[in-house]
């Protein structure tokens, strides 16, 4: 069965593929495309994805829909705090709806691909089984990675996989390579930022350890020019530009910092109370310019300039990546440095802005590769997704967040930590814990000992007698978490997650069809 890497990011998505002599190729949209937004717009049951729904942001904008992903594993109803629901033919599609319609459209692409390379017969769509590899964020937790395997699932994929998208970027850069690295992939998409630290030794990978921020991204970058935008419009005109022309803003920011990316300075035309205003923005301040700097306030943008906060974000949060990692010399154990690293590899479309570079060759005092052959920053996480796929065994990837249980101790309640986050999985853990009649597990997601500081991932009613419970954890290598108890000398019993936000099966059915019944246009 043919198989695919997914990059199903928050702004753009790509696929691949693993071809003949190991060789990944880049799926292409039928304009050609090898990123594909994501963007869903919908008329009636009719879904249009990617190119075609941004085509009608212009015109129809209150149809369309986008970064869903920052809401994956928000519940449905927490509407007013961003998950906003979008109802078709009746049935509110949450952000795993949402996701599994943008994946449709992928999969449809790929089978596209495999027909025109003799992998797939002519058959119905909806038929063809395929294989799938999805990465998602390394700050993605058990919940989150749980909601992408179904929304992959109801696509029509059989998810084999789910990695880390840092680790997919490495596995595109170094899985060939055969001498011992240390890598640091930095990773700035539209809408987060992760920084990883992986080993590669004889084509092994392992990560040694992930962090992230869910907020720190592109839009970020955008939203300094915008801001700049509006208050310069309303400085030329005393109007204030109103809120029904975000959009439009948006559109001119994001342009402005993509041309940035390529020259030094770029003026941005629009009509704004009644006048047709020229903005300057620069990338960087020369020293020049500042020379010449009017006296009074300065108005000028430069962007580097407006975004060191956002730079010194990125590098703080490598440097407590780095803290998490020790390192043996001969002069005893010490934490990671910057002088530790071999190769830094850059991902996420972000990374085009010369300063993400500049930044890091500054303080790493080296270089950075801007352009290797065979890899580019907008699709290395699907070519490592794809690689993955094919080279499962050489692989491990770790846990982002610690796993524990409930317990009482001297009276309170506290998080027992099983497996710590960092750990490698797939990985089996277990515990032993004396515990009354009838006692209920619970099981929590993250860093702190306090219970209500982490997270509730399920419920177990153990029905047990008094006495001994053996707690066991399991994570496949796609990330998912299975939780069993056994007290001894009952023998292991089968017990019910009770799990009221996360019934995979229940819900897989219902979006399956959900989804089977609009009409995704290819
Ligand atoms: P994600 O994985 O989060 O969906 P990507 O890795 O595809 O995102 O990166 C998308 C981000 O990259 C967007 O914020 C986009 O504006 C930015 N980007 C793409 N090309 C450029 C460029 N030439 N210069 C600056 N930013 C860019
Ligand atoms: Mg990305």
């Amino acid at each position: 069965m043919p198989l695919v890497g997914i990059d199903l990011g928050t702004t753009f998505s790509c696929v691949a593929c693993v071809g003949d002599g190991g060789v990944p190729t880049v799926i292409r949209d039928g304009q050609g495309n090898t990123e594909v937004p994501s963007v869903i717009s919908f008329d009636g049951r009719d879904a249009y994805v990617g190119c075609a729904a941004v085509e009608r942001k212009g015109v129809l904008p209150h149809t369309i829909f986008e970064l869903f992903k920052r809401d994956i594993g928000k519940p449905l109803d927490s509407a007013h705090g961003g998950a906003a629901p979008y109802e078709v033919g009746g049935f509110k599609f949450g952000a795993a709806g949402m996701s599994a319609i943008l994946l449709r459209y992928l999969k449809k692409q790929a089978i596209r691909h495999f027909r025109k390379t003799g992998e797939l017969d002519e058959t119905d769509d909806r038929k063809v089984a395929l294989d799938a590899v999805i990465t998602v964020p390394a700050s993605f937790g058990d919940k989150e990675r749980n909601e992408t395997k179904l929304a992959g699932e109801a696509a029509g994929f059989r998810v084999v996989g789910m990695i880390n998208e840092p680790t997919a970027a490495a596995l595109a850069f170094g899985l060939g390579r055969k001498e011992e690295l240390r890598i640091l992939v930095f990773d700035l998409g539209g809408g987060t930022f992760d920084a990883t630290l992986l080993r590669m030794a004889s084509g092994v990978a392992t990560v040694e350890a992930t962090r992230g921020d869910n907020s720190l991204g592109g839009k970020d970058f955008d939203d300094l020019i915008e801001r700049y935008l509006a208050a310069a419009a309303f400085r030329a005109t005393g109007v204030h530009v109103p809120e029904e022309r975000g959009f439009e803003l948006q559109r001119h920011a994001r342009r402005a910092k993509h041309e940035l990316s390529e020259c030094e300075q770029v003026e941005v035309a629009m009509t704004h109370g009644g006048e047709d205003l020229v903005l300057t923005l620069h990338r960087k301040s020369t020293h020049s310019s500042l020379r010449v700097r009017p006296s009074g306030e300065n108005h000028e943008f430069y962007f580097e300039e407006r975004s060191t906060d956002l730079l010194h974000r990125c590098r703080a949060i490598c440097e407590t990546l780095f803290d998490e990692v020790s390192i043996e010399t001969k002069a005893g154990t010490r934490r990671v440095r910057w002088s530790d690293i071999d190769e830094i590899v850059l991902a996420g479309g972000s990374c085009r802005m010369p300063m993400i570079a500049e930044m890091i060759e500054r303080v790493s005092g080296k270089r950075v590769q801007r352009h290797i052959e065979g890899f580019s920053y907008d699709t290395a996480i699907a070519v490592g997704a794809a690689l993955y796929g094919v080279h499962r065994e050489d692989v491990s990837d770790v846990l982002s967040h610690g796993m524990g249980v409930k317990v009482l101790e001297d009276g309170r309640p506290r998080v027992d930590c099983l497996v710590e986050r960092d750990t490698r999985v797939p990985v089996t853990a277990e515990r032993s814990y004396r515990a009354p009649a009838g006692a209920v597990l619970e099981v929590y997601e993250g860093e702190s000992r306090a219970p209500d500081e982490c997270e509730l991932r399920g419920r177990l009613e153990l029905n047990n007698p008094e006495g001994q419970v053996r707690i066991e954890m399991a994570w496949s290598s796609d990330g998912i978490l299975r939780v069993l108890a056994d007290f001894p000398p009952h023998g292991r019993r089968e017990l019910e997650i009770k799990n009221e936000d996360f019934q995979f099966g229940r819900r897989l059915a219902l979006l399956r069809e959900r989804v089977a019944s609009l009409t995704v246009h290819a």
